[in-house]
């Protein structure tokens, strides 16, 4: 079975077309890729509105990882087999790393987020850690 087809399988994904070519673009790079970008690949087959539910599913079903950065849009970056949609928590604790040369933003998952402590009063909901420099195509 393609690589796709069994990973739509195990998160319980309904298998379409624009399910399996999004993640086939994401199986095919190791960097995380925008929501624009996604867009100007497709765009000529799918609609907007479809791209932009396909990515919230993938989201919701601990497919992919949202990524804070400073650029305008969103990027996104599959998930490690851990972030499961069972409890619709991803795990993602790992810092990213923006180049400022290629302006690619890769997932370091070997490197952890530290537990901050957050003042009395404050609820955090997510940590991100994002690293800015060269990367190691870059360098
Ligand atoms: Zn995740
Ligand atoms: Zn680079
Ligand atoms: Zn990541």
């Amino acid at each position: 079975m393609e690589k796709n087809l069994e990973i739509l399988q195990r998160y319980k994904l309904r298998n379409t077309e624009i399910r399996r070519e999004i993640l086939s673009l994401f199986l095919d790079t190791d960097y995380a890729l925008s929501h624009q970008y996604i867009e100007k690949k497709l765009e000529a087959k799918f609609d907007r509105v479809t791209l932009y539910r396909t990515l919230k599913a993938f989201e919701e079903s601990g497919l992919v990882h949202r990524i804070a950065n400073d650029k305008e849009t969103i990027e996104y970056a599959l998930c490690k087999d851990d972030c499961h949609a069972e409890n619709h928590k991803h795990s993602d604790n790992h810092a990213h790393f923006r180049c400022e040369i290629c302006q690619k933003t890769y997932c370091l998952d070997s490197v952890g987020i530290p537990d901050f402590h957050i003042p009395m009063g404050f609820k955090a909901k997510e940590f991100q850690l994002l690293v800015n420099g060269i990367c190691e195509k870059c360098a």
